[in-house]
């Protein structure tokens, strides 16, 4: 089972060229889509969730032709949206149940065993019978993967799903993803590095709503390696620095600046080789990205 999107263009009404062009190969196991706010990530789960029309191009799954068979697809589909409301009063037991119901899960039995398993799989089962409106953000996204792993699903969307979760929460978070079978696309959309180096085995860069790389983050690692240098700065510095260099990030480092910049040749000048991270690409991509924009 393969999703292949292909060509996929979507301008909204206010000229914002959402998507343009995009063409993935996505196939079973753990998907990244890495991108920063706006890039166009949520407007693509969206349209192959089939919540939204594109302008032009094809997403199949299979044999499923995703944007002319709607239902098909909806039936394999589990998607845990970027923001979904919950009701409050009701615990988790009893709203899955009534999911299930809507789902389809016809036997009380059956019905009753998927949603032990759910509970137990998203470390929920003690909390089962707590109202919803009790739980905290992390226990609320991980509610969202058992509603949306209840009809066992062939294709599996996670928008954002770790925005705003504090680092215990979204290490359980990423526990619950690991978990899932290899049998399943799983397309986690995300602007957290550490979100796809965590947990997926293929992934994609997106900005200004196209693709500027894909691969398997190894690879893509291999391919950066030897090519980033970091040096620690004064503040009033950087401005000199960004002329000089190809300065793809710059964050505090105990306190001092220090930046990545990306150099085919050792540049000397106090700059140390470093091992290549999965941000460092992040930042190189969305820095070439940009930058051939604006030129
Ligand atoms: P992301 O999920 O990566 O943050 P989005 O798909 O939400 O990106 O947005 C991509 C671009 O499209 C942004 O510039 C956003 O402002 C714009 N956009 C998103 N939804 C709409 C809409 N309904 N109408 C107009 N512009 C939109």
């Amino acid at each position: 089972m393969e999703l292949i999107i292909n060509n996929l263009s979507k301008t909204y009404s206010n000229g914002v060229k959402a998507l343009q062009n995009i063409s993935l190969e996505i196939p079973t196991g753990m998907f990244g889509l890495l991108g920063p706010n706006g890039a166009g990530k949520s407007t693509l789960m969206r349209t192959i969730a089939t919540l939204q029309e594109p302008d032009s191009g094809n997403i199949s799954l299979g044999d499923i032709n995703v944007l002319k068979q709607k239902n098909e697809l909806r039936q394999v589909l589990g998607y845990l949206p970027q923001q979904f409301g919950l009701y409050p009063k009701i615990s988790a037991e009893v709203l899955l149940n009534h999911f299930g119901v809507l789902k389809g899960i016809t036997h009380k039995g059956e019905r009753k065993d998927l949603i032990d398993a759910l509970l137990h799989k998203t470390n929920l089962y003690e909390f089962k019978k707590q109202n919803l409106k009790g739980y905290s953000g992390g226990m609320k996204q991980r509610f969202g993967i058992a509603q949306a792993l209840l009809n066992n699903p062939k294709l599996l969307i996670v928008d954002e799903p770790t925005a705003g979760l504090d680092p215990v929460e979204r290490n359980r978070f990423y526990n619950v993803l690991s978990e899932l079978g290899e049998q399943t696309v799983v397309i986690l959309s995300t602007h957290i590095v550490d979100d796809v180096k965590e947990l997926c085995t293929n992934m994609a860069i997106i900005n200004q709503g196209q693709v500027c790389l894909r691969g398997n983050p190894l690879q893509i690692l291999e391919n950066l390696k030897s090519r980033v240098y970091k040096k620690t700065i004064k503040k009033s510095e950087l401005k000199v620095y960004k002329q000089n260099y190809k300065v793809i990030s710059e964050k505090l480092f105990l306190g001092k600046p220090t930046i990545h910049i990306l150099c085919d040749v050792y540049p000397g000048d106090g700059f140390s080789l470093i091992n290549t991270e999965l941000e460092d690409v992040y930042f190189s991509e969305i820095f070439n990205n940009t930058n051939a924009k604006s030129i």
